[in-house]
């Protein structure tokens, strides 16, 4: 089956295909800026590119895809938090990326081959190596405070994924302004390449390019050298939200272009965000949910994982707590579901499921045709089958209340036993562990989809 995703460059849905001899598929997908936890809206796109992730594996072979997410780990918000903390800068960065390491694990993402750092020094080295190429090529210039700027008007191929100049006729249209990051440059659409450093910096400075000042680089450039140091001068997937795709995927296309001679990206896929109330969820607006705020209201990360995915990638998808709820249900179902299958059976009987998310990931389509079976039932369904359309979702379905259940881990066992074999109809065996249940001061009470423990009275 093949696997065919949207492609924002193109504007049409396109197979995927590794390109180079190797047969390596090369993904490379934006990453986090390391400065506070990353809130569902942020997880909304590391999901769905997980589930991508997953797809290729499947494609190619797990052996046969490298991935590489970035982490930005210095930017004004960084230097920010480190300066009203009164911290070094890596510090306020380890910790968070710690933090988001462990959210991602919570919600089953699978770890990427390569996290590149900004400030690594290998990539810092990289990042100068490539703006010393654009300044002497004629792409980039120094400006009076020895910052450097990319030029716009040198890459006629600027705008050619976000379409750029032709929005930039439209009345009102703010682009120019989203892309204006200093007074300092030739033309107002020219961006950063490299920061000279300002006194707000603090300690967090290095050596520039050739003749420029010590400062940082620009945010764009980390991902276009970091990618050219680990997946090489074009790579097969690039991804990200739909806010990256102007100015910073546009001005990573234009910066590796003029440096490589080279295609970037052959494929450009962007997801679209996690809404609150309409507006885009976001650490400015204030209206944002971390992992941690739902699970201390007693929601399991899966139930968070499930309800992230459970919309088209590209459609805006809007938060509520009551879809965690029917996420927790769903996860129930599940594995209610996978209990009651055996070995037998044909996995064409998961084919629906399949296409759905080979046809431009459409997921909510797959969550349908995989509950069309749960509703229907066991019969003909292979349970390794059934494990695989999981797994490539990366869902980890538990009964209801084994998860937040805080019974000793040998009751919880008792329980998942008890519970297996209830679902086989196997009463006898369910009652005498019923029996140990008690004896052990426990006692379970049955759900429809699933079940809770709660200890005995004594
Ligand atoms: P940041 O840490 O701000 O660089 O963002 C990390 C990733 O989260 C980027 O790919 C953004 O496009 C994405 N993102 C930010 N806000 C949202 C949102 N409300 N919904 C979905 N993705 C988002
Ligand atoms: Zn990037």
């Amino acid at each position: 089956m093949a696997l065919r995703l949207y492609d924002s460059m193109t504007r049409e849905l396109r197979v995927l295909s590794p390109s180079h001899a190797d047969g390596v598929f090369r993904f490379y997908n934006c990453g986090p800026t390391v400065y506070a936890p990353a809130h569902i809206g942020n997880f909304r796109t590391f999901l769905i590119n997980d589930v991508v992730r997953r797809l290729l594996e499947l494609q190619f072979g797990p052996a046969k895809v490298k991935h590489v997410r970035n982490l930005t780990d210095v930017d004004d918000k960084t230097i920010k938090r480190a300066r009203d903390e009164g911290r070094p800068l890596a510090d306020v960065t380890r910790q968070w990326t710690e933090k988001f390491h462990a959210d991602c694990a919570a919600l089953n993402c699978l770890v990427p081959h390569d996290e590149p750092r900004a400030t690594d020094p290998r990539h810092l080295r990289g990042q100068v190596d490539m703006i010393d190429v654009l300044l002497r090529k004629g792409n980039a210039y120094r400006a009076p405070d020895g910052s450097v700027y990319f030029k716009v008007s040198s890459f006629p191929g600027y705008g050619a994924l976000s379409r750029v100049k032709e929005r930039e006729l439209q009345p009102g249209d703010a682009l120019k302004a989203l892309a204006a990051d200093a007074d300092e440059k030739e033309d107002g659409s020219d961006f950063a390449l490299w920061k000279a450093w300002k006194p707000d910096d603090g300690d967090n400075q290095w050596p520039g390019p050739e003749g420029a000042a010590p400062g940082r680089p620009g945010w764009h450039i980390e991902c276009s050298a970091m990618s050219k140091a680990i997946l090489g001068e074009t790579i097969d997937l690039h991804t990200g939200g739909v806010d990256l795709l102007f100015p910073h995927h546009e001005n990573e296309i234009a910066q590796s272009e003029c440096c490589n001679g080279q295609q970037l990206s052959r494929h450009w896929y962007h997801s679209e965000h996690l809404l609150v109330d309409g507006k885009k969820m976001s650490k400015s607006l204030g209206n944002l949910y971390t992992l941690d705020e739902l699970t201390a209201k007693g929601v399991s990360p899966m139930a968070v994982r499930y309800a992230l995915l459970a919309g088209h990638p590209r459609k805006q998808l809007n938060f509520s707590l009551d879809s965690l709820h029917a996420a927790e249900s769903a996860m129930a179902k599940l594995h209610a579901y996978g209990q009651s299958l055996s070995t037998d059976g044909d996995a064409v009987a998961l084919d629906p499921v399949r296409a759905a998310l080979h046809d431009d990931l459409n997921i909510p389509a797959a969550l349908g045709a995989l509950f069309t079976l749960v509703n229907r039932g066991p019969q003909g369904v292979p349970k390794a089958a059934f494990d695989e359309v999981l797994w490539t979702l990366g869902l980890k379905p538990t009964a209801p209340g084994a998860a937040a259940a805080t019974a000793p881990a040998p009751v919880v066992a008792l329980a998942e036993q008890r519970w297996t074999a209830k679902q086989a109809r196997d009463f006898k065996a369910a009652d005498t562990l019923r029996g140990e249940l008690a004896a052990a001061g426990w006692s379970m009470l049955d759900g429809k989809d699933g079940y809770k423990l709660e200890p005995l009275k004594k």
